[in-house]
């Protein structure tokens, strides 16, 4: 299956942004269930028992308190830039799909995840735009993490 799958009802915001050509990471223990969410269409990150923090990148320890007892959940797949930048001339792989933006996205959950904001022309993009996951999945069933704006 080839495509992208939305995290909730999301809307045109015009054609540009450029999809980075990325190749998904091989997995690990405690990544796992963050990849086969993924595939799934679900957003799952870590929530710290001990301390409430919510923790990204997947790992095995708190960044926090230190502590082993990680819960998975489910995460709104929303968010809002909070800060971007539109990559327009590069070498290699990426210069194929210039204009591209590369941005911090501030999850509802609080983390902010660097990620590749797709489906949005550059002109468009400011701090604080809404967006919402996008898992783009490739033929073999892994899926990537991106984001597209939410447009009201
Ligand atoms: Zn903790």
């Amino acid at each position: 299956m080839t495509g992208r799958a939305g995290a909730g009802a999301g809307a045109e915001a015009g054609a540009g942004a450029g999809v980075l050509p990325v190749v998904i990471p091989e997995f690990t223990v405690e990544s796992r269930p963050f990849w086969d969410g993924l595939a799934e269409g679900y957003l799952r990150l870590q929530r710290c028992a001990d301390c409430d923090a919510v923790v990204w990148y997947p790992r095995g320890l708190c960044p926090q308190c230190g502590s082993v007892s990680l819960l998975w959940f489910t995460a709104s797949g929303r968010g809002a830039v909070y800060s971007f930048t539109v990559v327009r001339r590069t070498a290699g792989p990426y210069a194929a799909v210039t204009p591209y933006v590369v941005a911090y996205v501030e999850l509802a959950e609080g983390p902010r995840v660097l990620t590749n904001v797709v489906d949005c022309g550059p002109e468009l993009m400011h701090i604080d735009q809404p967006v919402e996951c996008v898992f783009d999945a490739g033929d073999d069933g892994r899926a990537l993490l991106r984001f597209r704006p939410v447009i009201s």
